[in-house]
């Protein structure tokens, strides 16, 4: 199984001084903004379930159709001038995500592709907030989203430095903050920032809104409140999915073997996870869709926070 960590960041340090990440090592807490928070808190606190319109079995809403959101992309250089993706990349990546989400009607085009030849901008420490600060000061085009694909990520966690792939704004009400970070071209972590950017949780979430059960009694108030991403556990733990993107309940130690133990939720319901979804911690040829209710929360953030991207 391939490693890699993941790193979303609700990224503050240009304007307060709470940050706040997550790994596939080390999970931390909070994964919202304050703004996708309130937004969410009134959707629960209004019972406001989403309801579909359907034309021809496709869930879609009027106001998505022919929606073309901007994207400028970045390519670092490396040390010596060489980009170290190709232009044909990210334009290959941008089409496989327009087939993701082509049920929404909503689409993503590329207005820019542009170099980064300073190496100062391949490599950015989110310590260092003057780094990113910098980055976005002389790369980044407003009403667009800003994606940026550099050689590393690394962040600081009292004086221990990770490596980490990517890092995502997720939906606020600042202004010239769209903006995601990657440092890998892997399709699974493309969509998954994205699916952050656009107010997507993990599906195993449980800091923000409480842990899942697996029969779905609270899934539009609790986990990634999302109904139709079965409960899940923190699928990053060793034995539970195999490179062959199956799921087994039990846990394993790579320490010791004869540690096993069962995974269960709080009432003691074994899973029953997808593994397919792009916003699991699974291997990522595992991950090949968001569901349904995903891809329309994507859409209805689109909606509440990005009309001005074009
Ligand atoms: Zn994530």
């Amino acid at each position: 199984m391939r490693i890699r960590t993941y790193i979303t960041v609700f990224y503050f340090c240009l304007f307060s001084a709470t940050a706040f990440s997550q790994s596939l090592f080390t999970e931390f807490d909070v994964l919202a903004t304050e703004a996708l928070k309130s937004f969410d808190s009134y959707k629960i606190a209004s019972g406001n379930v989403p309801e579909f319109k359907e034309v021809n079995g496709v869930r879609v809403y009027d106001y998505l159709v022919g929606r073309q959101l901007e994207v400028t992309a970045y390519i670092a250089a490396d040390s010596v001038g060489e980009l170290l993706y190709s232009e044909e990349l990210v334009y290959a990546m941008l089409e496989a995500l327009n087939k993701t989400f082509e049920k929404t009607y909503l689409s993503f085009t590329i207005c820019n592709v542009v170099p980064i030849y300073d190496f100062s901008y391949a490599n950015i420490n989110t310590a260092d907030c003057s780094n990113l600060e910098f980055l976005l000061k002389d790369y980044y085009m407003p009403n667009t989203i800003n994606l940026y694909f550099l050689k590393s990520i690394q962040r600081d966690v009292e004086g221990d430095i990770k490596q980490v792939s990517n890092l995502v704004m997720q939906p606020d009400t600042l202004k010239d903050n769209d903006f995601i970070l990657l440092a890998d071209s892997d399709y699974h972590l493309f969509a998954h920032s994205f699916g952050h950017f656009l107010g997507l949780y993990h599906c195993h979430e449980s800091a923000l809104w409480g842990t899942e059960v697996v029969p779905r009694t609270a899934c539009f108030t609790s986990g990634d409140l999302i109904c139709d991403t079965p409960a899940e556990p923190f699928l990053e733990d060793y034995g539970l999915v195999s490179a062959d993107c199956e799921y087994s309940s039990m846990k394993l130690n790579k320490k010791d073997p004869n540690y096993k133990k069962m995974i269960k939720d709080e009432d003691g319901n074994i899973y029953v996870p997808s593994v397919t979804n792009f916003m699991s911690f699974v291997p990522g040829e595992c991950a090949i869709l968001y569901s349904p209710e995903q891809l329309y929360r994507m859409a209805k953030v689109y909606y509440e926070f990005y009309t001005y991207l074009k």
